[in-house]
């Protein structure tokens, strides 16, 4: 069986002391990570670091084209974006109107409490 990086122990590359567990937040993120107990050397989980890096390019935003499929518009998500949200067929999206350019996917139902919310805040805003 394989066994995670997260549950080995690691020494420091500096001191060679042992170095303990730690979450960091990095612009607002999460991210596993070791603290030397000697020295300030932190180093990121890989796999971690790798989805971060992977977050901050899209985060920037892809550019894709829309689709037709019968009477609808379809837009494609592209394979990364799709894995970094555990996408996949069949999974459900919330798609809403956030500006004039701005339209925002949000993964999961809606439910009928949250669309019942949502209205009365837009009739707030509107009376
Ligand atoms: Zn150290």
């Amino acid at each position: 069986m394989k066994r995670d990086l997260w549950d080995a122990i690691h020494k420091c590359s500096k001191c060679d002391a042992v170095m303990k567990r730690k979450e960091i937040t990095i612009e607002g993120e999460k991210v596993r990570g070791w603290e030397c107990t000697k020295c300030d050397e932190t180093v990121l989980h890989p796999q971690d670091a790798q989805r971060m890096l992977l977050l901050s390019k899209l985060k920037r935003g892809l550019s894709v084209k829309i689709g037709e499929l019968g009477k609808s518009l379809v837009v494609r998500i592209p394979k990364e974006m799709a894995s970094l949200y555990n996408l996949s067929k069949g999974g459900q999206v919330t798609i809403k109107a956030e500006s004039e350019s701005k339209i925002e996917l949000e993964i999961g139902n809606l439910s009928a409490e949250e669309l019942e919310d949502d209205i009365k805040h837009m009739y707030k805003r509107i009376a």
